[in-house]
């Protein structure tokens, strides 16, 4: 059997998934963020779609199998050909014709239901499919944490009303649950933004753990816990800070060439705790701005659902300078208002008491603003909201907001009719009416699921897979290969264990004891199966667990029962 374990982990291998999933044989890189996954690697992924097909399945959806390679006349239909940007990839065909590879299937499967479905009588239904998808990420890194060609289980509910949507989520949410739990994974579920309106919103399945990407925000208190992710996550609005230096007058100072806030920091000795970031956006013709501290992030989600779910872009300097009459780097909101079509002002800056902010005037800034009094906090085109990432301090319902970092492993969401109503998904309802359905989507990510297994199961030695994705469940090393009852005594316990459905795996090679120990620990096979010599000659071989540090000795004769019997336990606490 191929398995090239190695010592040492390739260079780019920043965490312990990537270098064990190298080391322990499971894959090769090809390429930037693309890997072949060799015997041992493909198994482990073989396992775990085998577990969410049958959840799938159990749960009443239908498998289908859509093309990766798809015309961009669908995408432009709904706008996301632009959407994705550069992350989808595109190519021409030799006819001339434009297509891209798929990087989810909302548009395909759309247009497959528009023209099947016709009647209300033909819903609800589920469809999914487990294939490969391509996004060509800006920064593929994590081995197959943020790949650019991954495996992705994709669902795509349709229905005739909200209440039929609404249970369909719900039995995808407790379906996502029985997997990621089978698939031995601790996981928590958190709050998502759903971009469109809907009635259960998202929910992201994320396993807690250091090498994650996304943040998860969460508060711990007796009436109840709130967990979301930082995309998502809602904070009190800060209270209005109270200062005698309301008094002073806005004074403009001279700040050549010093633009971000950390250099005007450094040059007016200030913090960025007291500054006002003015940040300008345009979505088509209108300029929109929004104000937040120094130190906070603009969230775009949130900013962009205060806008009515409308999606801007960054302003070119060519409208900043239009609108502000200065170059980037030195707006400022005094005055501004009334050159833009809206202001968004973040809860943070109008609870400020006095701040610094760009003069709308090259190389210059103004100190001593006083929100509300140097400019408005209120008006037709002024709305003050929550449009910052949570931070560290920020509290939620008033109780502290505590951060982790998480892997995203597998997102549920209700579309409403947005993809529908533009790919003309309509069914007849009972009144004859022609109606968009209702649509939900539910994706996982499969080769996340091993990597988070493993960022969340190993040790010095290795990889410590749960049993039900590990590539073998139990592994069998025989210890002395030129001794004629040993081999014999293994074989016959590598037969006995395959006759009874065990998935096993024997190490007969020309090795070394300790180094069939090390791979099988590396491997991180959770039975391992010793058979050696010196037991023998008492009538017994070792039994251990991967995750436990002491062996037992059974008579070889009872070895067959008494693996069953482990290999049967680990799975029962899987199933629990
Ligand atoms: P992310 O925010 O991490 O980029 P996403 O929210 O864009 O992911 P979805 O469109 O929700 O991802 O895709 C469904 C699932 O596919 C995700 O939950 C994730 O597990 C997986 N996935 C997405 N992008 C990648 C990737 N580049 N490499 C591996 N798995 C991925
Ligand atoms: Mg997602």
């Amino acid at each position: 059997m191929l398995i090239p374990t190695v010592k040492e982990a390739p260079a780019d291998a920043e965490i312990t998934s990537h270098k064990l999933m190298i080391r322990a044989g499971l894959m090769r890189k090809l390429a930037s963020g693309t890997y072949t996954y060799l015997p041992l690697g493909w198994r482990c992924l073989l396992k775990v779609i085998s577990i969410i097909r049958e959840e799938m399945n159990r749960a009443g959806a239908q498998e289908i199998l859509m093309p990766s390679v798809q015309p961009i006349e669908l995408w432009q239909q709904t706008g996301r050909d632009v959407d994705y940007g550069p992350t989808m990839a595109h190519f021409e065909d030799r006819h001339g014709r434009q297509n891209v590879l798929a990087p989810t299937a909302e548009e395909v499967v759309t247009s497959v239901a528009a023209g099947e479905i016709k009647s209300y009588k033909q819903l609800p239904i589920n469809l999914y499919q487990i294939s490969f998808k391509f996004r060509d990420e800006f920064r593929p890194r994590f081995g197959v944490l943020r790949s650019r060609e991954f495996i992705m289980k994709d669902a795509y509910s349709f229905h005739a009303d909200e209440k039929c949507l609404d249970k369909e989520y719900w039995n995808m949410y407790e379906t996502y649950k029985r997997i990621f739990r089978r698939c031995g994974l601790e996981y928590v579920i958190v709050e998502a933004e759903s971009g469109e309106m809907g009635g259960s919103g998202s929910h992201q399945f994320t396993v807690p753990c250091e090498s994650g990407e996304d943040i998860i925000v969460y508060t711990e208190n007796s009436g109840g816990s709130y967990a979301a992710n930082i995309e998502k996550a809602a904070v009190d609005a800060l209270p209005k800070q109270k200062t005698e230096d309301r008094r002073q007058k806005t004074e403009e100072v001279h700040t050549p060439n010093v633009g971000s806030i950390e250099a005007v920091c450094d040059f007016l000795k200030t913090r960025p705790a007291e500054m006002i970031k003015t940040l300008i956006f345009q979505e088509g013709a209108k300029v929109v701005v929004a104000l937040v501290r120094g130190d906070h992030e603009l969230n775009p989600e949130k900013f962009t659902q205060v806008l009515g779910g409308k999606h801007n872009e960054l302003a070119t300097p060519e409208v900043i300078e239009r609108v502000t009459g200065a170059k980037v780097g030195f707006a400022g909101p005094i005055g501004l208002a009334g050159k833009v079509d809206k202001m968004i002002i973040d809860y943070g800056v109008a609870a400020m008491a006095i701040g610094v902010t760009g003069a709308n005037k090259t190389d210059y800034h103004v100190k001593n603003v006083v929100p509300g009094r140097d400019f408005p906090l209120e008006g037709d085109n002024i709305i003050v909201a929550d449009i910052r990432n949570a931070v560290e301090g920020d509290t939620y319902k008033g109780v502290k907001l505590q951060f982790k970092h998480g892997i995203e492993v597998g997102q549920v969401f209700n579309l409403g009719t947005k993809y529908s109503a533009k790919l003309g998904c309509n069914f007849l309802d009972q009144n004859g009416q022609e109606q968009p359905c209702l649509m939900g989507t539910y994706g996982i990510g499969v080769n996340r699921i091993i990597a988070s297994a493993i960022e969340t199961g190993y040790d010095e030695n290795g990889i410590i897979f749960p049993i039900s994705v590990s590539p073998f469940e139990v592994i069998i090393v025989s210890v002395n290969q030129d001794d004629a009852e040993v081999v014999k005594t293994a074989e016959g316990i590598y037969k006995g264990l395959k006759d009874k459905g065990v998935d096993v795996l024997l190490d007969d090679r020309d090795e070394r004891a300790g180094v069939k120990f090390k791979d099988a620990d590396l491997i991180g096979i959770p039975v391992r199966v010793t058979v050696g010599k010196k037991a023998l000659v008492q009538g017994n071989i070792e039994i251990k667990l991967r995750n436990e540090p002491k062996a037992q000795a059974i008579p070889a004769g009872n070895a067959v029962e008494k693996v069953i019997e482990m290999v049967n336990g680990l799975k029962a606490k899987l199933n629990a």
